[in-house]
This record gives C-alpha cells, structure tokens and sequence, in this order.
C-alpha cells in the first residue's frame, strides 16, 4: 500500500495530533480507502516532513498522528513566475507544473492584452498543493492575487533579479545569459516573468526594462504559447541557476514506492 503524502498548515512535531481538513478526510477514507492507523507523510512548508497515522475522530473527521520526522525542511530556490492568466486549462497546467518545477510564488499578472482577467485563486492554491503532495516538494509556492503590471513593477522588491521572457527584442539566448551568472548573481532572488498570449504592449516592455537587476532573453526561435514559454524558462533557469545543479538525492526505497496515485 503507497503512503499518501499530504500538506497540513499546522505546526508539525512529535506526538502531536495534527488537524486534518474535511477533504483530506474525504480523499483518505473514500478515495484511497485508507482505515484508521494507515500510514501518511505530512509537511506544512516549515518543519520538514513527518510520519504520521490516521486516527479517526468520529465519522466525518480524523487527525493525523505525527511520529518521526523523515527529511528536515530544506532552503528551496526563491523564484516567482509572473505569468498573465490565461484559460482555465491551461492555468492550472501552469499552476501544477511550476509546482513541480520548483517555483517560489505564483504571481498572476494583468498585462494590456491579458484576455482573462478573472482568476480563481483558491483553485489555483488548490493544485499547487495537490502537485507539491505528488512531487515530494516539502513547500508550496505562494499562489498570490491577481496584479497589475504597473503595480507589480512599481512595488519590485529591491534586489530581486527579473528574467523578462521577451520574443520581441532580439535578446541573447536565455542559456547564454544564465550559463555566464557569478555565484552573487545565482544566490540572488528572482524573478520570472512572460506576457499573455497576445504579448505584453510596447509601454509595457519599457517599464520592464526599466527594472533595474533586468535581463531580458529569447527563447529560441519559435514563438512559445504563453504556458510552455513560462515552463521552458522555469526548467532553464533550475538547470543553469537553480537546485538542478545539484545531484539528486538518493531517496529511501520507500520514496520511490509511496506515490500518492489518485
Ligand atoms: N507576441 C506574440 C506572442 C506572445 S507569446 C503575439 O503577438 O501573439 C507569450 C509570451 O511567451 C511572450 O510574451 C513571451 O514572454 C513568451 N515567449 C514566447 N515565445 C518566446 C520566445 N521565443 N522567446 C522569449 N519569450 C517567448
């Protein structure tokens, strides 16, 4: 039997009981069929990640009997994706895939040609966890309201670099770019940032180049939609800047066995 893995907001420690929500209960008794004392994993983004044990509270509710602590919380790379909402398929495409390719914050963004303006952020949040459950992520990305661009650059954090994903400049290949950073540069918070499908407008484009820490880079020679450009860029920039240039880490047999197959 896999170990379902599940993100819980409460603090995590031994022997504590850790609330379980209405539809976790509802995935482990009715989707996995688990029966009290089946064995999960559990992390909140802050304490690394435990063993714990479903323990029925009555018919509707559970907790989660945490036990041994199985990986310490580990520092993940500080990247955002700004990215213009798109439809609702492809969003949450975006949503679960930067999950799985490490982002830090999830920002939507309203941009001049952005066709869809409304964003459902709970559904978004909801995936986000649901890939970081899947992915033995030990956080999950910060899915954050809707913004303007204007409002967005006008508040950019001081310091944090903006990787513009720009089809329209001419710029260097984003390889070349990333592949020449110094280590100050690689340990920097980033940033980064593709346009709607309809591309970002040219006062827009100024704006962003304005950034001061702005690098703005060409992915190749076909024009992207609007999701793959955001993922190509998120998996370039683990490869050349972020936690891909580690080794990956052995893991247990039990990690390899424990999916949460849903
Ligand atoms: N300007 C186009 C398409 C925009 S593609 C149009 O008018 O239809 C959506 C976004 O993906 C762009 O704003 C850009 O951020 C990114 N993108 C797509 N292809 C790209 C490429 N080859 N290089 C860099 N960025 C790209």
């Amino acid at each position: 039997m896999s170990v379902s893995r599940l993100f819980v907001e409460a603090d995590l420690a031994a022997g504590i009981e850790a609330p379980l929500g209405k539809a976790q209960v509802h995935y482990l008794r009715h989707v996995m069929r688990r029966p009290d004392g089946a064995p999960l994993r559990l992390f909140n983004g802050r304490d690394g990640e435990w063993q714990a044990m479903l323990s029925g509270r009555g018919k509707k509710s559970a907790v989660a009997e945490v036990g041994e602590r199985t990986r310490p919380q580990v520092v993940e790379p500080d990247v955002w994706l700004c990215f213009a909402p798109v439809k609702r398929a492809r969003i949450d495409y975006i949503a679960e895939k930067a999950t799985e390719l490490g982002a830090s914050v999830l920002q939507p963004v309203l941009t001049r040609h952005t066709a869809v303006e409304r964003v459902n952020v709970e559904r978004l949040r909801a995936n986000a966890i649901e890939a970081a459950e899947q992915t033995e992520r030990l956080s999950v990305p910060d899915v954050r309201k809707p913004v303007d661009l204007a409002r967005l650059l006008a508040g950019w954090p001081d310091g944090r670099r903006l990787l513009l994903c720009d089809e329209t400049g001419g710029g260097p290949p984003i390889a070349e770019v990333l592949g020449g950073l110094d280590d100050a540069a690689r340990a920097a918070p980033w940033a980064i940032v593709v346009g709607p499908e309809g591309g970002f407008a040219e006062e827009e484009l100024t704006a962003l180049r304005r950034i001061r820490d702005v690098m703005a880079v060409g992915l190749g020679p076909r024009i992207l939609r609007a999701d793959t450009a955001a993922l190509a860029a998120l998996a370039c920039w683990q490869a050349l800047v972020g936690d891909w240039r580690q080794p990956t880490p052995r893991l247990s047999a039990d990690y390899r066995t424990s999916r949460v197959t849903v």
